[in-house]
């Protein structure tokens, strides 16, 4: 497509499909280390018989144990659902603290959990060219399941930033995919440095569509560049800073 064809392209449209609001009660059913820093867990039950998602970045709230009688929420993706089995994947980022990870960790086939949500979906209509994701390990089940979900006709380029090589995922999509893999420690800046530096290098015609999820500061700093010194119409970037550090239960929304 010509710069000047895709410059001319009407912005996407993010279409809001409300769901009622539930509390269900699963069974966990598989719990397996997809990759040292990747905990999958496999949920069913009969609640999730009228379970809605609709986009690749719909979130649940899930209510875990935080203490003595206490309860925390924390947002998980759900990575996939299959309606036929009946059977709701998410997967956990391995991190130092917390009641989610903690639950994670520790859960076992015949365990429950409580989920909450989705409370609704947010699609992207529209004729999108070029498709730029950019996200770390939380990240992971809303990217891969936007690949996964994609058509032959869609166009990626990805970046993921991942603590080693060894928490690389492979992808079972039909689209065309460009993946860039950021390694480091997760609270290193070194590692948000680098994610920064392949970000520069990266072309960005008009007609793409950027999504971005990361740590609070990340993602702010990632869509100032963007924004004001890439010059990307804000109408074509979706921000969502999925966790902050030294902050429990935080997450950042950007207009
Ligand atoms: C819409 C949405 C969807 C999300 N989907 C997923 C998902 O599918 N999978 C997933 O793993 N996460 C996902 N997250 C992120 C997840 O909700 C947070 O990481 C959450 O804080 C983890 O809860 P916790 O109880 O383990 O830690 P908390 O009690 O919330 O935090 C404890 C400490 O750990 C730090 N911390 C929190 N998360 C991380 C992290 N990832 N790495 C390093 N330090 C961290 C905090 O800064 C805090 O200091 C999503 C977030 C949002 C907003």
């Amino acid at each position: 497509m010509q710069t000047e064809d895709a410059a001319a392209l009407s912005a996407p449209v993010m279409k809001l499909v409300r769901h009622e609001l539930k509390r269900r009660t699963l069974t966990v059913t598989a719990h397996q280390y997809l990759t040292p820093h990747m905990i999958r867990i496999t949920l069913s039950g009969d609640d999730l018989a009228d379970f809605p998602s609709l986009a690749p970045d719909d979130h649940i709230k899930i209510f875990v144990p935080a203490g003595e009688d206490a309860t925390a929420m924390r947002d998980y993706t759900p990575r996939s659902f299959t309606r036929e089995t009946g059977q709701l994947v998410l997967d956990f980022a391995v991190h130092e603290a917390g009641p989610a990870t903690r639950w994670a960790i520790n859960a076992r086939p015949g365990d429950t959990l409580d989920i909450g949500g989705p409370r609704g979906s947010r699609i992207v209509t529209g004729d999108i060219p070029h498709w730029l994701l950019i996200g770390d390990e939380t990240a992971l089940p809303a990217i891969g399941r936007r690949l996964e979900e994609a058509r032959e006709t869609d166009r990626f380029t990805v970046f993921i930033t991942v603590p080693g090589r060894e928490d690389e995922q492979t992808f079972n999509t039909p689209a065309s995919v460009d993946l860039t893999w950021v390694h480091g420690p997760v609270n290193d800046p070194d590692r948000d440095a680098l994610l920064m530096d392949s970000l520069f290098q990266a072309d960005i015609p008009p007609g793409t569509f950027i999504w971005v999820a990361a740590e609070g500061s990340l993602t702010r700093e990632i869509r100032r560049y963007l924004l004001e010194d890439r010059h990307h119409s804000n109408l074509w970037v979706k921000a969502s800073g999925y966790w902050v550090r030294g902050e429990a239960e935080a997450s950042v929304k950007f207009d």
